[in-house]
């Protein structure tokens, strides 16, 4: 049975520092709509390009393109033990649909991961936030402006939607569209919450036991599913 992870959480909660940190511990794969959306207008894809408008407003992709994108991914083998998405779904349709995909694959339940930091710490967090301009790494906050990437040595540079005026609309769209989110998979037996206003190491230590204790219960939840 696959161990397949969705984190939740505002744009600077730490979502995707810790979803690559506990991607690679496990050796799953994650999988981030956004990395995945730069990557395109990158190599001047026609469906990326078009939602760049979009992304660089802080506004939502449509469903229909966000979904279509993450079916393909998750049709690649390397998903076979689980995967971690960072980013999807965004909006009670998005995660209606990878429902729907979850019951076809037939490879486990979902655990999801609500990362939750108070707003006026995501703002701070958020206008000092640096990537790397080559290969899209989320910088740590002790690394200057004007430093080098650790991974690859590209440029650190802040985020073109990191602005102080995309950095509120991103927040607004989180509160508008991706709360409900939230209430849609509260009640289920494999859904939890982590503090994310702590150092990232307790942060990911947390994320850690809670994953797995939300995995066991989805097994028990439905046995059905290992055996298939
Ligand atoms: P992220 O790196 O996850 O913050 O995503 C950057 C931008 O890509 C977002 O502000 C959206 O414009 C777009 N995007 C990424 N994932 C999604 C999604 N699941 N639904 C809609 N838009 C998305």
């Amino acid at each position: 049975m696959g161990l397949n992870v969705i984190m939740l959480g505002a744009p600077g909660a730490g979502k995707g520092t810790q979803a690559e940190r506990f991607a690679r511990q496990r050796g799953l794969p994650k999988i981030s709509t956004g990395d995945i959306l730069r990557q395109g207008v990158k190599d001047q894809l026609p469906v990326a390009l078009v939602a760049k408008a979009k992304m660089d407003r802080g506004e939502l992709v449509d469903d229909e393109t966000m979904v279509a994108i993450v079916r393909e991914r998750l049709a690649q083998p390397d998903t076979d033990a689980g995967f971690v998405l960072d980013g999807f779904p965004r909006t009670v349709s998005q995660a209606r649909s990878l429902d729907a995909i979850i019951e076809e694959r037939g490879n486990g339940p979902l655990v999801v991961v609500d990362i939750v930091v108070p707003e006026e710490e995501l703002v701070r967090r958020l206008a000092g936030r640096l990537v790397c301009s080559k290969c899209g790494t989320n910088a740590e906050p002790a690394d200057g402006p004007g430093t080098t990437c650790r991974r690859c040595g590209g440029t650190l540079v802040q985020r073109a939607d990191d602005s102080e005026q995309v950095v509120l609309e991103r927040l607004g769209v989180h509160a508008r569209t991706t709360k409900p989110l939230v209430d849609y998979y509260r009640g289920r037996p494999t859904f939890r919450t982590v503090n994310g206003a702590q150092p990232a190491d307790r942060v990911a230590r947390d994320l850690d036991a809670t994953i797995d204790d939300a995995a066991g219960q989805g097994a028990r939840a439905a046995p059905g599913l290992s055996e298939r």
